[in-house]
Order: structure tokens, then sequence, then C-alpha cells
């Protein structure tokens, strides 16, 4: 059976015991601050299991693309190395809401397994949670071994501890015991010598874990003790790739479908073969794993960058870069080359893959080409710590430091190192490495306190579309405490006027008032878990009674005109630009907005007017909002509502509409066009290879914007000595600054000339050779027309010119090619040498040569050291 038949089967499978089949969340995740990536099924369902909010459907079913490279769960490091486990895979799941629990999730799981997939029963194990003493004193979860005992016998169950069989979301939160599902891929011969049963979670790549099956049961509260959940819920997770491997009777995941076009397309580029050694072979397998991780993010809208999310995708691409450097001697781009095959394999279950296509190609190959110029870069400084190194051992935080500041991978530093026989002293390695991270957490670890109830947990609804107003209760809050921001308290409250931070746009601000007057400032608004967070500094006296919620009006309505602003200016960018436009990232703030689209060339004069003038149009054309709330998604979308690549949409969408065109947006927005007074865009540029970057003002910040450049206007006049036209005064300036240089170029030259026969008289000999070493007072250019010009038709001349100008210190070296040969003399190794006492360096060539440096004081040294040369 192929992937694509096996996909659709287990989902199908599913649909007919009443589960609604759901999309893909997006892999990356944009509004989570706790999870930069979707690492399984659960994550876009936790509201639901945390009770936050109430699910549509009981029953779903779904392939969730998953990448697990950071935080929780990370296999980077065993990609390629292994044939199981990948940094991005699909996790096939089923789940239950509050509705079905164990019975039914074992007995489905074995049905689908042994009677659609027809495995074999003999080769399949299960596992059961067996308890455990330390924790509240966690029961064996007997129920599902009754059940499992019903269909499989004694021998084939597993007791597993809580390491392998008791599942939690994280420090806090829903978890419950779970029953994994493993399969034994290895010959009958095998199996006989060796009992499947004891090769269970013990790492053996024939003997895996396929599926798990998690009983969410208890919640776990701050201080570590758990209280049983009031719905259970049934969450499962099975490795995709995985399947088809047993499916297929495959002994590795890169040997199924889903990879073998892959694999095929590296060998025919790198020209090496699979399968015939473990290093290339690995290096095959992290560059087919990698080039999926990599191009998914993407499509996703997450671009490679120096932080967060964007820095683990740069990672994960200059891991694959650097396997294929070493182990396949591929030393120009040519991962880039791989997205075609990944989506005509994958383009039609990920159709994210396939639109953007160009897209994803063009950013790798540059990625690619920046980071092979890192490499490069890397093996020059790399030249320069072996030549410096006593002994035989590297200092491991010079290491470091190629690996923090130039990207320079470590690996590569030890494998060079061993080459050249160097050894690395890792240990001074780990230590910094160690540092910097106790560093990087300590300033970003936050500790949270229980959420302490004062109402029961009703949905919570926000008014903020009409009303920056509104009257409040508060439904809990919880202590916060970082060091980055203090203790801070996040307070819930029943009903709320005030929007949290999505979408791009900034959550707001403003304050809460009880009663009697006690005043507690909002700070920031976020959305954790679909629910509507408020920080803050301090709590209120009273916690009790009804509050005041004041949205700070001012900041919502600049934000507003700036939220509009980007709508009209998305519209623009496709209408003038094209429909290639996608919108690939953008923050609206109260001050200015960003907004960031595909486009592959940088935006002309007349295109940038063109686009202010298409966004100012509307704003002078006074469009109305036109909003509607609560529409079917199918239904915006048939009329023609446009959705964005990697946001996550609900089955309810709002959608808004200036105008033509309609978009689907959560953001608050301004009643009239006319409201944004006015649109000025301050720059545009590149972010990434095809990403361009536009940013731009409104309102108040234009008019500020105008009287600030016109400020500057009247004192750049009044310094010209107030011209009627100060550009044409500017522009008399600089041709009077070039016909001065020009002038002065041609003085300095004369100079030369007239030193020249000034400077033969002053000539010395010594064994043989006629020579000067003097300081002078010429520019580095001066000086090597000089040297040369009083070179010329001579065969026995040495001169050795310093120089000093603006603090810096110059020497130049000047030998005739006929010394060069015959007293065995190289003026870019003496002026290198001599380049010490000005605390400088330099080169050129054996006959002549200069250094710079930053210690004019040392000039007379070097002078007095250079007669040396002469013997
Ligand atoms: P393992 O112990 O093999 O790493 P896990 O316990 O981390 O697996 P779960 O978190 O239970 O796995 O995830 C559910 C399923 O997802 C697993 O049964 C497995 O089939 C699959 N899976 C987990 N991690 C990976 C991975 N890195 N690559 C491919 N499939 C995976
Ligand atoms: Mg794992």
């Amino acid at each position: 059976m192929n992937s694509k038949d096996i996909r659709t089967q287990f989902l199908t499978f599913f649909e007919g015991k009443k589960h609604k089949i759901v999309p893909s969340a997006p892999m990356v995740i944009k509004d989570d601050p706790t999870l930069l990536f979707t690492n399984a099924g659960m994550n876009q369902f936790k509201e639901f299991f945390l009770g936050i909010n109430e699910p549509k459907n009981t029953r779903v079913v779904d392939t969730q693309k998953c990448l697990r490279v950071s935080g929780k769960h990370n296999d980077l490091e065993e990609v390629g190395k292994d044939t199981y486990h990948h940094t991005m895979f699909e996790m096939l799941g089923n789940w239950s809401f509050g509705d079905y629990f164990k019975e039914e999730a074992i007995t489905w799981a074995w049905e689908l397994l042994t009677e659609v997939f027809k495995m074999d029963k003999d080769s399949l194990y299960v596992s059961v949670f067996e308890g455990s003493q330390d924790d509240d004193r966690l029961e064996k979860d007997a129920e599902a071994y009754a059940i499992w005992n019903k269909i499989v016998p004694a021998n084939r169950i597993i007791m597993g501890n809580k390491r392998d069989n008791f599942w939690e979301m994280g420090d806090q939160g829903p978890c419950g015991p779970c029953s994994e599902i493993h399969v034994d891929l290895r010959s009958d011969e095998e199996k006989k010598k060796v009992s499947g049963a004891s090769l269970v979670n013990k790492d053996h790549p024939l003997v895996v874990e396929i599926w798990n099956l998690v009983f969410m049961q208890y919640n776990r509260k701050a201080d570590g003790s758990l209280e049983p959940l009031p719905a259970k819920h049934v969450d499962t997770g099975m490795g995709f790739e995985r399947l088809c491997m047993a499916l297929q009777g495959k002994k590795s995941n890169y040997d199924t479908d889903v990879f073998t076009p892959l694999i095929r397309e590296i060998e025919i580029i790198t020209d090496a073969k699979y399968g015939r050694d473990e290093p290339t072979d690995i290096a095959i397998r992290v560059i087919a794993d990698h080039i999926r991780a990599v191009s998914f993010s993407i499509a996703d809208g997450q671009l490679p960058s120096n932080t967060g999310a964007g820095y683990v995708i740069r990672r994960i691409l200059r891991r694959a870069v650097r396997y294929g450097f070493t182990f396949l001697g591929t030393k120009e781009h040519f991962m880039y080359r791989l997205v075609n095959v990944l989506t005509q394999s994958m383009g039609e279950a990920f159709p994210e893959l396939s639109e953007q296509k160009q897209l994803i190609e063009n950013v790798i190959k540059e990625e690619e080409h920046s980071f092979l110029k890192t490499l490069d870069q890397g093996l020059v400084l790399l030249d320069t710590i072996i030549e410096k190194t006593k002994g035989k051992t590297v200092d491991g935080r010079k290491a470091f430091e190629l690996y923090d500041t130039y990207g320079f991978p470590i690996d590569l530093t030890a494998l060079i190192l061993s080459e050249r026989g160097f050894s690395l002293d890792e240990d001074g390695f780990n230590v910094a490495m160690q540092e910097q991270k106790t560093r990087s957490k300590t300033a970003s670890e936050t500790s949270k306190g229980d959420w302490e109830n004062l109402q029961s947990d009703a949905e919570q609804e926000f008014v903020g579309y009409d009303r920056l107003e509104a009257d409040v209760k508060i439904v809990k809050y919880r202590k916060l405490e970082s060091k980055k921001q203090g203790l801070q308290y996040q307070i819930v409250f029943n009903l709320t006027p005030f929007y949290a931070e999505g979408g791009g746009q900034v959550g707001d601000k403003g304050y809460l008032e009880s009663p009697d007057g006690d005043v507690v400032y909002i700070v920031d608004t976020k959305r954790e878990n679909n629910e509507i967070v408020h920080f803050a500094k301090n709590l209120p006296k009273k916690l009790e009674g009804t509050f005041k919620a004041v949205v700070d009006s001012k900041q919502r309505q600049r934000t507003e005109a700036n939220h509009t602003a980007t709508h009209l200016l998305h519209q623009a960018l496709r209408e003038i630009l094209g429909t290639h436009v996608e919108q690939k990232g953008s923050a609206v703030h109260s001050k200015y907005l960003r907004f960031d689209f595909s486009h592959f060339s940088k935006m002309t004069k007349e295109e940038l007017e063109a686009v202010e003038s298409f966004v100012n149009a509307r704003i002078t054309g006074q469009l109305p909002l036109e909003e509607q709330r609560n529409v079917p998604i199918k239904e915006a979308l048939e009329n023609g509502a446009m959705a964005l690549f990697g946001e996550k949409y609900g089955d309810a969408v709002r959608t808004i509409r200036f105008g033509k065109s309609i978009e689907l947006c959560g953001g608050t927005h301004v009643k009239n066009t006319s409201d944004i007074w006015h649109f000025k865009i301050k720059s545009e540029g590149a972010v990434a290879a095809g990403i361009r970057r536009i940013e731009a003002i409104t309102s108040d910040a234009v008019k500020d914007f105008y009287a600030e450049s016109n400020k500057s206007l009247t004192e750049i006049t009044e310094a010209l000595g107030n011209p009627q036209d100060a550009v044409k005064a500017v522009k008399s300036l600089q041709d009077e600054n070039s016909d001065l240089r020009k002038q002065i170029a041609a003085l300095l030259k004369d100079k030369a000339k007239n030193l020249k026969g000034d400077l033969q008289s002053e000539l010395q000999e010594k064994n043989g050779v006629r020579y000067l070493i003097k300081k002078l007072d010429l520019d580095a250019a001066g000086i090597k027309d000089l040297s040369f010009e009083m070179g010329q038709n001579q065969s026995d001349l040495f001169l050795l010119f310093a120089t000093e100008q603006d603090g810096k210190a110059l020497l130049s070296c000047y030998i005739s090619k006929e010394l060069v040969a015959s007293k065995n003399l190289n003026a870019g190794t003496i002026v290198r040498e001599l380049g010490k006492y000005i605390q400088g360096g330099g080169g050129g060539q054996p006959f002549f040569a200069t250094a710079g440096g930053k210690n004019p004081a040392g000039i007379p040294d070097a002078m007095e050291k250079a007669l040396e040369y002469l013997g």
C-alpha cells in the first residue's frame, strides 16, 4: 500500500467511527509563548483538554505536521543516525474530548492495525502503565490492562514505568497513563533467538513504537499534586512514517515511498550512493529529512533567521548543508534542488508546499549560499587559531567562539583539527556552552503559580470590537515571576474589551478600576490556550465585585489605523506588483506598521509611489468597515475572502471588508478609512531571499514625521546660509567638493614627482643593495606611485617607506625583482614581520607589499629593524 493510501485509510477508518476529519494545524506556532513548533497532535486541542473552550465535535481525526527539534521533545541529534526518528513527521491521531475513553480507543486501534491494515498480530506488543509509588501514589492502569487482556495474550503486554507510560503536557496541566503499541519488524529467525518483548523500549531499530494512546484523566497542579479531571479525554498519536515502514515491509522509514524519491534525487545531485557505507547513508538521511522540516516551515511562514523559531530552522538547514559538505563533498548549494521532488510527493496532501514552491526554493538557496560563505570564512579563522596554538590541543573556548559568533559547526571544527593532527579541548568547549545556556536560561525563566479561581470558568466573551469599556468580573488570576519582567499577575475576566496580541496586532493596554476607585494598570494582553489574559504589575486590593475595564483608547485608535492600513497595503501590493504577493508576516503597533511579503525584486520608486497613492486614495475615499462575525469558513472562502498560509482558522471566522477586498481577520479596525488620515511608506528592503519588508506610518505619526522633516530642512537651509533653493545649494557644494578632490590628487602626484628627484640623492648602499628607509608625508597611493617610479629600470633597489595618517601607520616595501631572486628577499614577509611593530598586518607580492597598523609610535622601530634584512 502506498503512503497516500495509508494516510487516507487512517482518516476514513475513524470517520466511519463518527470522527470529524480536521486539517493539520500549522507546524509553526505563532501565538503560544511556551512553544515554537507543534510537537504533537494534541497541541492544537490544548484548550479543550484544559476545559477553557468547548469543542464543536467531541470526536476528531487528523494528520498533524510535527517538528521535534527544541524543548521537551528534541530528536535532532538522532535524526539520520537512526532510521526511525525525524525532525518533521506526520502524527496521525484520533481524539475524544470527554466522549469515549479507554475501551473504544484500545479496541479501535487494534481493529485498524490488524483488520484494516492486516498487520500480523504476533508482531505487536502493547504497554500499560505500572503505577508509581513516588508520585502521589499513582495507581497501575488496571482498566487498560483488562481491556488489552481481552484481545492480546498476557505475554504481549508489557508493564511500563512513568517515563514511558505516563504522559504530561508540561509541569502543569492535563496528564494521564498511556498505552503504546510496538511492532517487531525483525526476521522470524531473529525473533526466535531473542524475544521481542525484551526489546520493547530498548532503542532497537526494528522493534519500535508506532502508536501511543494517551488517556487524560488527571490535572497536575503547580505544587505537583494531581486531581481528577472532570471530563476524560483520549489523545492518540501514530508516527505516519513508521506505520508506512511496517505496512510496506521495510526496515527503515527511509526505504518507504515517503523518502525514496528524495533519496534518489540526492543520489543524482551529489553522485553519492545510498547503502554503501554508513557515513554517506547518515548524510543522505539527514538531508532527506531536513529538507522536509525546512520546506514545511517556510511554507508556514517561518523564515530562517537569527532568533527564536527562525534560528531553529536555520540550524536544521545548516546541519544538512554541513553533512553534505563533509560527507558528500557538496561545495555548492544543492538543497534547494530537492524542493521540486518534495513538492511532487507531498504537495497534494499539503497544498501550501506546491503553492509556495518558488519562494521555498529561493529562500533555501540564499540561506545555503550564505552558510557556505560562513564555512569558508570559518575555515580561514580556524587556520589562524591553529597557527596560534602552542602544542597540539586547541582551546575549547576559541572553538566555542567560532561556533557562537560565526555559526561554525563544532563537529566540523573537530574533524578538521583531527585531520591536521590536532585535538579539541572538548571540556573547555562544553564549559563555555554551558555558561552561555545558563545565562540565557536564567534570563528567560518564568515560574507560574496555580490559577486561583474566583468564579467557575464560564466561556469568556470579547466585546472589544464594539466597546472600549465594560463592567467585568475577575474569574481567575495567577502569579508570574521572571527575571526579565519581575513579578506580574495574569488576570482573566468574564468578558473583556481588551484585544489580545494576535494576527500581528499588539495587545491592548489600559486599566481596571474598582467601585471605590482602586486602579490597576493593564500593561499587556495576550491569548493563552485561547483565553484572553491581562497582565498587571499588581492585583486590585479587593478581587470580588464588578470592575470597570477601560482600554487605552488613544493607543487602540492608532493601532487600528495601522491595522486597516496594513490591509490596504496588502491590496495595493497585489494590485500593483501582482498576485504572487503573499503576506509573510506583519506587526501592527500604535506607532508604525511593518509588512513582510513575497516579491522577488526591489520595489522601484514609481512602484512605491503607486502603492502610497493606492492606499491614500482609499483613505480619502472614506470606505466604511463592513464586518461579518461568525461566518462559516467555507462560506467566507467561497465569497472570495483571502486566507493566509500558516494561519490557523476556526470553523467560524470573522471577515472584514473595505471596498472590494474581503479578508479573514480577528483584529480591530477603524470604522471608516478616513480615520487613518494619511499613509506614508518609510522604508522598503529585503528580509530574506524573495521576501521584502515595508515599514510605514499613518495618522498622527505622519504628522509628526512631516513636522520633523520640515524642522531638519529648516536647519539644513540655515546651515547653508539660507539660499533660495537648498537642493541647488547642496548640489553646488558637492560639485565644488569633487573639484577640490581632483586638484588635491593632482598636487600630490606632482609632489611625488618632485620628491623622487630629492630621494634619489638620499639613496645609501649596503652589501651591493642601494636602499632608502624613510618616513614620508604621502598617502598610500602616493607612496606606491613613488616606489614604482623610483624602481623603474633599476635592478638593485630596496625601499621601505613609512607614513602616518589619521592616527594609523602604513609601511610599504619595494624590492627590485632581481634582488628578490638573488638576495632571497620577500617584501610580503618583510611587511608582515614589521607589521608587528605597528600592531597590524598586511601582505602583497615579493616585490611590493604594504602593511597597515594602529600604532604609529612603532614606526621608528620598524624602520630600524628593516635595515637588518640587508644583512
Ligand atoms: P520514541 O520513544 O520512539 O522517540 P515517543 O515516545 O517520543 O517515541 P510519542 O511522543 O508518544 O513518541 O509520539 C507518538 C508517536 O509519534 C510515536 O509512537 C511514534 O510513532 C511517532 N514519533 C515520535 N517521535 C518521532 C520522531 N522523531 N520521528 C518520527 N516519528 C515519531
Ligand atoms: Mg521521543
